[in-house]
């Protein structure tokens, strides 16, 4: 059985993402911020039992310390950031596969925003955990990493099956839709998601989780051709 995906939105545009298996048993990505994951926990009466990070930045970490958990959690993030986060009960690098609430997730290394960004894979369920990296429509600033490294980062992500659900850790859908539609060329499938996008956002709705095949047919960084063109549009994005 899939595990059940819950979106929760953290501070002003920050998701969070709980996991939740047929036990009650729940993981979450990433902790923005407590108060908004323990609500869930409470009004589901879930046990939190994993935590698993995608890179060291505050948006990414901050809630932890007042997160409800089970005694002892695991807290999974990438060995190359162990330096720079919470004690970690396991550090993961790329090729590693652990098990979280019985179902199998594969590390990948997608540096490029910060170096020793991770993204979590549950081929079983179909979903894809991507932080700051792959975003819907867009992808993360570079902080830490070159083009050429977020440019094989999300190559790699890019491969795995058109049906997954990209989880990402921002909703920055409809500000990445204007960038997309001032520097591509017009096709339908872009216009049909910026309109797409606006709709859902002036009803106040998650443009998150996108899909692989979505994102695979109007991501203007996905579209980019090899790592120089990547480099000018994620300049020219840091300008927009
Ligand atoms: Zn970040
Ligand atoms: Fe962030």
């Amino acid at each position: 059985m899939p595990l059940e995906l819950i979106t929760i939105p953290c501070l002003s545009d920050n998701y969070a993402f709980l996991l939740v298996n047929a036990a009650g048993e729940a993981a979450l990505v990433d902790a923005p911020e407590a108060a908004p994951v323990n609500a869930v926990l409470a009004a589901r009466g879930l046990t939190l039992t994993t935590i698993l990070l995608t890179h060291h930045h505050w948006d990414h970490v901050e809630g932890l310390a007042g997160l409800t958990t089970a005694p002892s959690p695991r807290l999974i993030g990438a060995q190359a950031d162990a330096h720079r986060l919470p004690p970690l009960t396991e550090a993961l690098s790329e090729g590693e596969r652990i098990t979280v609430l019985g179902e199998e997730v594969d590390i990948y290394d997608v540096s490029g925003h910060t170096v020793g960004h991770i993204a979590f894979h549950f081929p079983a369920s179909g979903l894809v955990f991507t932080g700051d990296s792959l975003m819907a429509f867009g992808c993360g600033r570079l902080f830490e990493g070159t083009p050429a490294q977020m440019y094989h980062s999300l190559a790699k992500l890019a491969a795995l099956p058109d049906e997954t659900l990209v989880c990402s850790g921002h909703e920055y859908t409809a500000s990445n839709a204007r960038f997309a539609s001032a520097v591509m060329p017009d096709t339908s499938a872009i216009s049909a998601r910026s309109a797409e996008t606006d709709r859902l956002r002036s009803a106040g709705q998650f443009t998150i989780p996108s899909t692989l095949a979505l994102e695979k047919a109007t991501n203007p960084f996905l579209l980019a051709p090899d790592a120089g063109s990547f480099a000018k549009l994620r300049a020219q994005k840091d300008d927009f």
